[in-house]
């Protein structure tokens, strides 16, 4: 379940398939989980180009992902897509990252969902 989570899962199961996951961002959805299965791994096969899949690989040490440079155009739009649209400062001029409060912020919104 914590493999899940950190592979950008939730939990949507179906009647048909009781045990559906589906990703956050790209919306993928992924069903039939057998004992052994990597989350991620199941991930990237699915969805090679989702960006949380892509970031959370590099976390997890996973395949060669962390040994691509992270200014590689393909790292960069990974880590893009990870916003998903849902930054609220794109149109405003002359935004200052504030760490703390956005930290902070940031955390709560994210438990609320
Ligand atoms: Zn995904």
């Amino acid at each position: 379940m914590n493999q899940l989570a950190k592979a950008g899962f939730f939990f949507e199961p179906h009647p048909k398939s009781p045990d559906n996951v589906v990703c956050f961002l790209c919306n993928k959805s992924l069903d039939g989980w057998e004992e052994n299965d990597n989350p991620l791994e199941e991930h990237l096969k699915h969805s090679p180009t989702c960006g949380w899949a892509i970031v959370a690989a590099i976390e997890a040490g996973f395949g060669n992902y962390g040994k691509v440079h992270p200014l590689d155009p393909a790292m960069v739009e990974a880590r893009k897509a990870t916003f998903g649209g849902r930054w609220p400062y794109e149109s405003k001029k002359g935004f200052k990252c504030k760490t703390k409060k956005v930290g902070t912020r940031f955390g709560r919104s994210v438990e609320q969902g």
